[in-house]
């Protein structure tokens, strides 16, 4: 078991797949992107599969999903999805992705055996979605929410990131697109995992005001569902004329953190477990596998790196200092 000093076992693997993306959303990464990883450095699918077996035969992981970067770019998907579902328990298979390209394999990933999505959209305005995500690729994206509902990965989920100034007129409509649909919207407050030097607690859209347009426009009800080990806190929408009604949740990492029942575990495509998004120190699972090490080293390693996970992400202390990785290098 992956448990800590605080009494949280982690059962909710990340895997990042890669750290290459083909948007560069300006919450996320530099106009300029990155320098991407060697190849040589990144986990082969082979050795992914051997990460993830251990940690749902011998560490007790139930549920995993596959991030990154952008995981469609990484041309193994299907077949590393199909060897996680093929373990003994089977984990439930999520992935999170900004949706471009996902029309033309979320067929091949349903079966798999991928079992859910969440798909990045943080505006229904072309040019908004443009000047946010520095790609004008706003018509793929719906392509691949659309396709991803057909293919039956119910409910869609939708991740949106809220940014003063620029897409704060998005929320009632993306909330309206997704509650006419059935898809589940997720407001994240952003965090300071971007560009360095550029996050602002003062400018950053809390979730109090996400919350703000949603009550005006629908008049919500807290859901019954307690949030668990969940990051959103859900509300309900009563259904009226203009959609069925529905839940829309906020992920407020920020201003409500949950740090006291994280229940995750990352691994970064280099093969690097990672015990929080915020993590300033890192565990070399690669070395291990590429060393010859055994099933009972790599378990070694990660207990012992989930035994010292801190108590809390600290984005509030004096002393926080942002993870020398950004976000998509980490795996949101
Ligand atoms: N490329 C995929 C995507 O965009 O869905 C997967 C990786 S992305 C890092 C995962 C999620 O992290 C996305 O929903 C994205 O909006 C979110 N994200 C990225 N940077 C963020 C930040 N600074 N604060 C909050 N959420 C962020
Ligand atoms: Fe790429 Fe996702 Fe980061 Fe946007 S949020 S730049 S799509 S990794």
């Amino acid at each position: 078991m992956l448990l800590d000093g605080y009494g949280r076992t982690a059962r909710d693997l990340r895997v990042s797949l890669t750290d290459r993306c083909n948007l560069r959303c300006t919450y996320c990464m530099p106009a300029e992107g990155l320098e991407w990883q060697p190849v040589e450095e990144t986990l082969t699918d082979d050795e992914m599969l051997r990460v993830i077996r251990i940690a749902v035969e011998r560490l007790g992981v139930t549920k995993i999903r596959f991030t990154g970067g952008e995981p469609l770019l990484r041309g193994g998907l299907e077949d590393i999805v199909a060897g996680a579902a093929r373990l003994d328990p089977r984990p439930e298979l999520a992935l999170t992705t900004n949706g471009l390209g996902l029309d033309k394999r979320v067929a091949a990933l349903a079966a798999a055996g991928l079992d859910r999505v969440n798909i990045s959209l943080d505006s229904l305005d072309p040019q908004r979605y443009a000047q946010l995500a520095r790609r004008d690729r706003l018509d793929d994206v719906l392509k691949g929410i659309e396709a991803a509902d057909r293919a039956g990965l119910r409910p869609v989920k939708v991740n949106s990131v809220i940014m003063r100034g620029i897409n704060e007129p998005d929320i009632v409509p993306l909330s309206q697109f997704c509650l006419e649909r059935g898809y589940e919207l997720r407001f994240i407050e952003q965090m300071p995992l971007g560009p360095r030097g550029e996050w602002d607690r003062e400018a950053m859209v809390t979730a109090e005001e996400i919350l703000a347009p949603l009550q005006e426009r629908y008049g919500l009800s807290a859901a019954e569902e307690p949030r668990g080990a969940a990051p959103a806190q859900l509300w309900q929408v009563a259904a009226d004329d203009s959609q069925p009604g529905g839940r829309i949740g906020v992920i407020a990492s920020v201003t409500h953190p949950f740090c006291g029942d994280c229940d995750r575990t990352r691994i970064t495509s280099d093969g690097q477990v990672r015990t929080c998004l915020f993590s300033r120190t890192e565990t070399d699972l690669r070395a291990i596998l590429r060393g010859g090490g055994t099933d009972d080293d790599v378990v070694a390693a990660w207990t012992g790196a989930h035994r010292a996970k801190p108590r809390a992400h600290g984005i509030d202390d004096d002393d926080f200092v942002q993870p020398e990785r950004t976000m998509s290098a980490i795996g949101g």
